[in-house]
């Protein structure tokens, strides 16, 4: 994906509202979040599939829910989660997560597609019965299982996405982080997808300085493959999210505002964004 000339200086979104699809760009969908809400797209939009958190599910199917050495389910209620992480291993939940990619494609007429949430909920997750048997046929480690387990899941939907697959990173770039946490293996993934989206979420952003921090670590760890940052734009001061705005387009390729719902000033950040 180049990102050459005017083009790196949109403003890119994720929304819920019509009339920014078209606005922005790109401009992402939750399609499908967390909570297991589905919630169709306006033509335009790219989708956004929730793939491995998902609270409806959780409840539905308490046996699919990620559980760590303990037996302690990776929920809002057990842990600091903020929603409950089913598992990847499960066969039933993959084949789940794939149909709702091809649900999502097809309802939006065109041929992108974000992947969200596709990740293990933090180290230590997942020990349920399918992990287990997964890790012990495989031969592998468990962070060497975790990471093929989800890898392969990206290389299952790249089969069926024919236009851009974007993938949400979890803001931690440490060296090592994303795989032994997350089990996501960036190097083995980035010839998966077309751009990492990485969510760097602050209600205030008074202080930018860890912005920083995050995105120069990015810079290091995706050693140029294409890469977004998303920050979180509703209610967020316009002076505040500006100069966090102006950090990450330092780094990034394209930057995101997330769920702000005031058109005119998206246009404002973007209008600063090109310098305006
Ligand atoms: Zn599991």
């Amino acid at each position: 994906m180049s990102e050459a000339g005017a083009n790196a200086r949109r403003l890119g979104v994720v929304t819920r509202y019509k009339e920014h699809v078209g606005a922005f760009s790109p401009a992402f969908w939750e399609v499908k979040d967390v909570s297991g809400a589905w919630v169709a797209q306006p033509l335009g939009a790219i989708p956004m599939v929730s793939c491995f958190g998902d609270n409806r599910l959780g409840k539905a199917h308490p046996e699919w829910i990620q559980i760590d050495q303990a037996g302690t389910p990776a929920t809002r209620a057990s842990r600091y989660f903020d929603w409950t992480a089913i598992c990847p291993s499960q066969p039933a939940v993959r084949q789940l997560a794939r149909d709702w990619v091809r649900r999502a494609l097809e309802a939006s007429g065109g041929s992108d597609l974000r992947l969200d949430d596709v990740t293990y909920a933090r180290q230590g997750y997942c020990y349920c019965p399918a992990c287990v048997a997964g890790m012990a046929a495989s031969g592998l480690d468990w962070s060497a299982y975790r990471q093929q387990t989800l890898t392969s899941f990206v290389e299952e939907v790249r089969q069926i996405v024919p236009g851009s697959l974007y993938l949400t990173l979890y803001p931690d770039p440490y060296p090592g982080h994303l795989e032994d946490r997350f089990g996501l293996n960036v190097d083995l993934l980035k010839s998966l997808v077309d751009a990492f989206i990485t969510p760097i979420y602050d209600l205030t952003y008074s202080t930018t300085y860890w912005v920083e921090d995050i995105a120069h670590g990015f810079v290091d760890r995706l050693a140029g493959s294409p890469w977004m940052i998303e920050l979180y734009g509703l209610d967020v001061p316009e002076s505040a999210v500006g100069r966090a705005l102006d950090v990450a387009a330092f780094y990034a390729d394209r930057v995101l505002i997330a769920y702000e719902r005031d058109l005119d000033k998206l246009k404002r950040l973007e209008a600063r964004l090109q310098g305006g």
